[in-house]
């Protein structure tokens, strides 16, 4: 494919190979985007966002809409793009491509309701003959850089609420998965968005990204990805607004009063889909003692039943991982979680890019197994006595993106809610859950700023306060 700058579809020489997870065939080819680009993109966008700040809202929904339409005719051209590059089972990536559109359709619905507010200057001492109102208006330029393991929609979660707001675009897809994130644009711009307002390079972050988020002329940054790129992006940004959706080692809490073969069902749906690349996965189960064994007995089972293979035969239920060193890497923590005392329950063993799915109990807090990111097939579970204890394993880490808890206590429930420190709290379901119109987003080193139509387009306008001075 090619990628969308200056207001058209371009190609160069060099190129990126993009490939399948599975068997390392070529899916397809995209052009290595560089620094010029960037600057391309940018005065581009320069226009794009003067064109689009003269549009009304119910031009912009308009466009949303059409968008949003045109993904839901042709969710399953979208769905097998997804799991070609990016290895996720077919049933996953049709979950995906509908969900993206639900996105966009979303957004459509954020574009009329720029709203401004009334504010009752009078209510200050000595102040009359004054009338005071806010409006909110498109911050301009935004930069969407996003990872792999939803390469469409998380592009829509960034690309729906700029375009819904008023602004224009520069979408940074992760290079190995740029194909979903071109075929949104060509959408977006068949549906008829302005081309100078959405564009999509392609090329390294570690080249390019420099470019992109350090100039002064991108007035908003929406980053999804690693702890470490993150923090990289906020040190260049500068003096712009930041958006960081970034990693977890999420936890999930088992009480006693819960029912095992419930809880094994959410852990395994929550801890191995698109084989644990997921930024909610369930990774550390912390299971109350009166429960610990028959929880393990029926997760195994549950877990077992995973078969591995193609991602897009139908009755494949986990695919590889997005690249060998991952797996690798994977395999290499469980080994050390093993030589440090844990017990493998099941899975852990590495097929070129497959981990069979993994389960490992009495975990230790301080394993790098529990403390890291995994980001992939393998669940640890570690034995405590309380719901304090509990609580206080949960904290123990530096991410807070989402937790949960099994339980019919609505007092631990509630301790749960109020103590542990996370940005999305799931009581009886796994970490992994989300609906696209709430407010997502991470707590600690999960990041800043929520995603969620409504919240995201007001993360990516400017308030603007005017008074009138009547006489
Ligand atoms: P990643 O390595 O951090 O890459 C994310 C994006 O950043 C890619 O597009 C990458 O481009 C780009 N990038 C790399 N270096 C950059 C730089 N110096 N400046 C600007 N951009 C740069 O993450 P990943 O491996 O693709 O994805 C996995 C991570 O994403 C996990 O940590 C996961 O938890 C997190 N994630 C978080 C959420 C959330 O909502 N909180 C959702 C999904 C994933 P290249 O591909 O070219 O390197």
């Amino acid at each position: 494919m090619r990628m969308h700058l200056g207001g058209e579809w371009v190609d160069k020489s060099q190129k990126i190979e993009v490939l399948s997870p599975y068997d390392g065939s070529v899916v397809d080819t995209v052009p290595k985007g560089d620094a010029n680009d960037i600057e391309t993109a940018l005065q581009t966008a320069e226009r794009g966002a003067k064109i689009m700040a003269q549009m009304t809202g119910f031009e912009r929904y308009e466009i949303l809409h059409k968008v949003s339409e045109m993904m839901a005719e042709r969710s399953e051209e979208l769905a097998r793009i997804i799991t070609m590059e990016e290895g996720k089972i077919l049933a996953e990536g049709r979950i995906e491509a509908t969900r993206a559109a639900e996105i966009i359709a979303l957004s459509a619905e954020e574009a009329k309701r720029l709203y401004g507010e009334v504010i009752p200057l009078e209510g200050a001492p000595g102040v009359e003959g004054k009338f005071g109102f806010t409006v909110r208006v498109p911050c301009g330029i935004v930069a969407g850089i996003s990872p792999f393991n939803f390469p469409l929609h998380l592009v829509c979660h960034k690309a729906g609420p700029a375009i819904a707001a008023g602004n224009a675009i520069i979408l940074k897809p992760a290079t190995d998965t740029p194909l979903s994130a071109l075929k949104l644009v060509e959408l977006f711009v068949e549906a008829g968005t302005p081309p100078e307002a959405i564009q999509c390079v392609t090329g390294a972050g570690s080249e390019i990204g420099d470019a992109l988020c350090s100039d002064s002329r991108v007035r908003k940054i929406t980053f999804t990805g690693s702890r470490d790129i993150g923090e990289h992006i906020c040190h260049v940004a500068g003096l712009k607004r930041v958006t960081m959706e970034l990693g977890s080692n999420s936890p999930l809490i088992v009480m006693p009063d819960a029912d095992p073969e419930k809880v094994a069902k959410a852990a395994t749906m929550s801890g191995f889909s698109n084989a644990g690349q997921v930024c909610i996965s369930t990774q550390r189960v912390i299971a109350h003692d009166r429960i610990y064994g028959d929880f393990l007995d029926a997760f195994k089972s549950e877990v077992e039943q995973i078969s591995i293979g193609d991602p897009l035969d139908e009755p494949t239920k986990m695919g590889p991982m997005i690249r060998e060193s991952d797996a690798s890497r994977v395999s290499e923590w469980i080994q050390d979680a093993v030589n440090g005392g844990a017990k493998l329950l099941t899975g852990g063993e590495k097929h070129d890019q497959f981990v069979t799915p993994a389960i490992l109990s009495d975990v230790k807090p301080d394993m790098q197994i529990s403390c890291d990111e995994v980001f992939g097939p393998a669940v640890g579970v570690t034995r405590v006595n309380d719901i304090d204890e509990a609580i206080t394993l949960a904290n123990d880490t530096n991410y807070g993106l989402s937790a949960a808890i099994f339980t019919e206590n609505i007092n631990w429930a509630m301790r749960f809610v109020r103590e542990v420190d996370s940005g999305n709290l799931m009581v009886n379901w796994g970490t992994q859950w989300r609906a696209d119109l709430m407010p997502y987003g991470g707590l600690k080193e999960s990041g800043m700023g929520k995603e969620g139509p409504k919240y995201a387009v007001e993360e990516m306008t400017e308030t603007k306060m005017a008074i009138f001075h009547l006489s």
